[in-house]
């Protein structure tokens, strides 16, 4: 933890949880200045842009042209990826494989979503179920760890089983449904570390009990060196081509597919609700809200009124809470008791593992310099 005097943003709502945030003579941090300075100049809200996006399916359905799929894209059942799937068939139309990672987490509401999209889109579908003992001795490893970022076992193992798959495959275009307008602000990188296979690997040597022969892994030099410019992998964001109104796109996906609404951002899925709404608020005191709530008042979505009065009431019901933290042991196979001396023990950073931060560091600097990445990472 840091022993800096509190202060917060006076235009968002970050503060000095985030230990590296600095202020100028008007209270604005520097995530506000980096978004004035290297964003909001090239960042076009208002604008459907469809002969861009149009261009782009173009290729992509020249590229798959004679393949089943000339696409693949990931649905969590999230509003953003339930939209892109909107987007990838009734607007570009493209023939996308819908690609489902099964961690063992996602809660009733994301499965039924997934399937009332991909019936309602008439798309085709693969799953991949992760070998669930070895989800668990990595998720149990992370938390032995100490160190914050909880998120990466899932995380990493959804995006690494679907470039894995798809290269495999043949499919060059990989749709996401990130758009930079929920994501001017990266969350510190002490808040949710980076893709770091080698923390990874240290990590499960240390704590984790049984070899992982079946998780899918995919390292960063993989994904950006050997996949991009040797297997032509390419990465499409098309949410950045339209308005995309978060609150309208999910009422346009219930009307017209009877898709529903979660009730936070990640909250598709129990670990990611516990992690996000608990584990990290009580342990580290870092609440990911801020992050998110940032990012809507810089793209005009949310006042900082708004904002602070959606911090000023916790994460989530701390009643449901214990229910999950309960639920999470339960599934991890150890006592609830046997849990919280963990989550209460010594909190850790990637420093006291081995980790290639240095070298996601330099690619983020090489990315800066080519203008490929826009926002602070540090
Ligand atoms: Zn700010």
């Amino acid at each position: 933890m840091n022993n800096r005097i509190y202060q917060r943003c006076t235009r968002c709502v970050m503060d000095t949880t985030d230990s590296k945030i600095s202020f100028d003579e008007n209270g604005v941090c520097d995530h506000c200045r980096n978004f004035d300075k290297n964003i909001a100049p090239y960042w076009k809200p208002a604008e459907n842009r469809f002969d861009e996006l149009e261009k782009i399916a173009e290729k992509i359905r020249k590229a798959g042209k004679n393949r089943e799929y000339d696409c693949i894209l990931g649905l969590s059942g999230g509003a953003d990826s339930s939209y892109l799937a909107y987007i990838a068939k009734e607007i570009m139309h493209l023939r996308p494989l819908v690609y489902v990672v099964d961690t063992g987490w996602n809660l009733n509401v994301a499965v039924e979503n997934i399937e009332k999209i991909v019936k309602g889109l008439n798309l085709d579908m693969y799953t991949d179920v992760i070998n669930w003992k070895e989800m668990r001795d990595l998720q149990l490893a992370y938390f032995k760890s100490g160190i914050s970022s909880q998120d990466f076992p899932q995380d990493h193992a959804i995006f690494s089983s679907m470039y894995n798959y798809a290269v495999k495959h043949g499919i060059k275009y990989i749709l996401t449904g990130s758009n930079s307008a929920t994501e001017f602000i990266r969350p510190p990188v002490e808040w949710i570390y980076m893709n770091d296979l080698r923390m990874a690997k240290d990590i499960h040597k240390k704590f984790g009990t049984i070899p992982l022969k079946t998780y899918p892994t995919c390292g960063i030099l993989r994904y950006r060196i050997w996949y991009k410019y040797f297997k032509g992998m390419k990465r499409v964001y098309p949410l950045d081509y339209v308005v995309y109104d978060k609150a309208k796109a999910e009422q346009f996906l219930n009307e017209k597919y009877g898709w529903t609404k979660y009730k936070n951002k990640h909250f598709e899925n129990v670990f990611t609700r516990f992690f996000e709404g608990y584990y990290l608020p009580t342990k580290f005191g870092y609440d990911t809200r801020k992050n998110v709530l940032s990012n809507e008042i810089l793209a005009g979505t949310k006042t900082r009124e708004e904002a602070l009065e959606i911090l000023s009431k916790p994460p989530y019901d701390l009643s449901q809470a214990l229910k999950d933290k309960t639920y999470v042991a339960k599934k991890l196979g150890i006592s609830t008791d046997e849990f919280d001396s963990i989550i209460k023990d010594e909190n850790k950073t990637p420093d006291d593992y081995k980790n290639s931060f240095w070298m996601i560091k330099l690619g983020v600097w090489f990315c800066k310099l080519l203008g490929i990445e826009n926002r602070n990472i540090r």
